[in-house]
């Protein structure tokens, strides 16, 4: 009989101690440590033999790179964040906010693969509500085999009965193994089942799909100790009060993480949106004050998306920013240098910032729209809707350089565009007569305020 043992772990990152600590060395959070109980085992808790070992001893001549036989997922935005499909004895976590719609992309996915077998395992939800939801979404084009199933040792009884060729699991939290006592969802729990589900993906070859559910504020651990065992971590994101899904890898041993695929959830399952900015500018052909175009670029694809500002005095004795898929603090920064270095007075003024869609965008390409849109919403004057920006902002004011600028122009011509706004030190290397759109190079937010609204 194993012995059963008790350790603390932190809820925050998963450090393990033998005794509780009031403040964790790790991660420096205070009160996070809980018990678990751990029973020690003596034999592995995996047992597969069907499968050939995956990896042997090669000399290093004969080892061979770049011809990894991926499995494309024949869904091209997901792809595109993989870098060109699933690496074979792959370790997937696939993050996100629970009803975000994770195991929608996740079921999706796996009936649009081709030619293989899949094993998709729940926690979650029962074979008759996976069966209903994949009715809604499509037919399965390969050998798709569903369980509803929480302790690893079962599950991978079943992965042994169906030996199939991809395997993926919702949620890392429902699932338990019977090594430890401690509830699943648990840091020990989780830890441990991550560990057995990596030991069979590296000795058999199959990779393994892994759900893991984040909260908004981060207090679920699970992920954060995973993260370092995974080879890849997958973000979904959005805002469920909007149609837009963006995946993200936040970390991807077999490809950039600078990628991202876009998604519109619809009641049929998840539409993949190939062109961006034609879909997130088509709702727009009133002039309105406090929008502003930025042409932005995430991954190696542009992205032209609407800000849209409120800029108002404020009601009640404290001013009210809000930003919505926008950072707070750059937000606070670039209304201060709006304040300080151009002598606009946001100080008692309400602001509130939205981008279009509920999209979060992390180029920085976009400070001179949000910068363009507070203004128009403060004076109330509308900044046509063919014009668009492309800068980021110094705290003097000034307009700095981006980069990609060349692409960013090309696809606002396309687009449409008449006018772009970008930093005259970007302006350098450019080729105007290339380009049909006029371009204006500025080198001051003041230079960019005077030509929209003097
Ligand atoms: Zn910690």
């Amino acid at each position: 009989m194993a012995k059963a043992k008790t350790y603390y772990f932190c809820q925050e990152c998963g450090y393990q101690s033998s005794n509780w600590l009031g403040r964790c060395p790790e991660c420096g959070k205070f009160g996070t440590f809980a018990e678990e109980v751990v029973k020690a085992t003596s034999s592995p808790a995996i047992k597969h033999s069907g499968k050939q070992a995956f990896s042997t001893p090669k000399k290093i001549q004969d080892v061979t790179y770049g011809e990894t036989k991926r499995i494309p997922t024949h869904c091209g935005e997901f792809d595109r964040v993989l870098g060109g499909g699933i690496v074979p004895g792959s370790l997937l976590l696939l993050g996100g906010e629970p009803g975000i719609g994770k195991s929608t992309l996740l079921l999706q996915t796996a009936l649009a693969i081709r030619d293989r077998k899949l094993l998709y395992v729940s926690g979650e939800e029962s074979e008759q509500q996976i069966k209903m939801r994949a009715d809604r979404i499509g037919e399965p084009q390969a050998d798709l085999y569903v369980v509803s199933e929480t302790v690893t040792q079962r599950i991978f009884e079943h992965v042994e009965a169906v030996q199939p060729d991809l395997l993926i699991v919702d949620s890392i939290q429902t699932i338990s193994t019977e090594d430890i006592d401690s509830p699943s969802g648990s840091v020990s729990q989780i830890r441990q089942c991550t560990s057995e589900f990596q030991h069979y993906a590296k000795t058999t070859g199959v990779p393994v799909l892994l759900i893991g559910h984040i909260t908004k504020d981060g207090t679920l651990a699970g992920p954060k100790v995973m993260e370092h065992i995974v080879d890849a971590v997958l973000q979904f994101e959005g805002d469920r009060n909007y149609g837009y899904r963006i995946l993200r890898a936040l970390k991807n041993r077999f490809g950039s993480t600078a990628e991202i695929g876009i998604f519109e959830m619809l009641g049929t399952g998840l539409r993949e949106v190939p062109n961006p900015s034609e879909f997130l500018l088509s709702q727009r052909d009133e002039t309105l004050s406090g929008a502003a175009v930025a042409a932005t670029v995430e991954g190696a694809r542009p992205m032209f998306i609407e800000v849209q500002s409120l800029v108002s005095s404020a009601v009640y004795g404290t001013p009210q920013r809000n930003a919505n898929g926008f950072d707070m603090r750059r937000l606070s920064m670039l209304l201060a240098v709006l304040e300080k270095r151009c002598g606009f007075k946001l100080g008692a003024k309400d602001v509130f910032l939205n981008i279009a869609g509920g999209l979060r965008v992390n180029d920085p390409a976009i400070d001179l729209a949000v910068a363009c849109s507070v203004l128009s919403s403060n004076v109330d004057i509308a900044i046509s809707p063919r014009i668009c920006f492309a800068a980021e902002l110094g705290l003097s004011g000034e307009v700095r350089p981006v980069s990609r600028v060349e692409q960013r122009i090309a696809e606002a011509d396309r687009l449409g565009f008449e006018k772009i706004f970008i930093s005259k030190y970007n302006e350098r290397s450019l080729d105007r007569r290339r380009y049909n759109i006029e371009i204006v190079a500025v080198s001051v937010i003041e230079e960019a305020f005077r030509a929209l609204f003097a």
